[in-house]
């Protein structure tokens, strides 16, 4: 990315619960914070915004400007929103350490196109909706996709899209799916397998491992 007219969207206000380790933006992985790494392949935007949980300490040495975050996601991402000032912006979740930078491109460029677009991957596994502890329905792995971040939008389209959610008492888990629900289509792009959100335990020794060969 060479010097790129987009604000990027952090919000990283969460409190990592279901990790259990504290809030996600300061977990330590190869020996950086989910925060830096997650800032990584965004060196080149020109201006980078971040929610941190409140009473947080935004950390030194960090090129950008930090905000206070919100009670979920979306309110966290609402904030950001209102104080970004460039026409495109990236949103992405800390989660999520390990993104290319032609991820990223690959994003940017389709929203520059199309307006709004997310990259997504092809579930790998059998899809199964439980009956009660048993097997029950399958669903067609085929016909559905695991979404990502960064996820890219006009500013003045997903801020569209966050008023009508609050007005109608819209909840989501990612962006995409308000300007959806506002009646924009939302472009999807490839993802990336190591792009994955570090949510549980489990998936720390695997970002230790990949934090040792990264250099994308
Ligand atoms: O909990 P979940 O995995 O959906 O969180 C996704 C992202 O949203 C994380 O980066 C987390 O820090 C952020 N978040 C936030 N404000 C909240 C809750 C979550 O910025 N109140």
């Amino acid at each position: 990315m060479g010097k790129v007219e987009v604000s990027v969207l952090i919000p990283a206000a969460g409190q990592g619960e279901r990790l259990g380790l504290g809030p996600k933006a300061f977990l330590r992985v190869g020996g950086r914070t989910l925060l830096e790494w997650a800032l990584l392949p965004f060196q080149g935007a020109s201006e980078v915004l971040v929610a941190l949980p409140p009473g947080a300490e935004p950390p030194r040495g960090l090129r950008a400007t930090f905000l206070e975050g919100g009670r979920s996601r979306q309110e966290s991402v609402a904030r950001l929103l209102e104080a970004a000032s460039l026409p495109v912006v990236l949103v992405h979740d800390v989660a999520r350490p390990f993104v290319s930078r032609k991820l990223v491109e690959r994003v940017l460029e389709a929203t520059r196109r199309e307006g709004a677009a997310v990259p997504v991957l092809p579930v790998p596994d059998t899809l199964v909706r439980p009956e009660e502890a048993r097997y029950g329905e399958v669903l067609p792995r085929e016909a559905l996709r695991l979404v990502q971040t960064p996820q890219g939008f006009f500013t003045a389209l997903l801020r569209e899209a966050h008023a009508y959610a609050r007005k109608r008492g819209l909840t989501a888990t990612d962006d995409a799916q308000l300007v959806r629900a506002l009646g924009y289509p939302v472009a999807l792009v490839e993802g990336e397998r190591t792009a994955f959100k570090i949510t549980y335990q489990e998936d720390l020794p695997l970002a230790e491992a990949l934090a040792r060969v990264w250099n994308a």
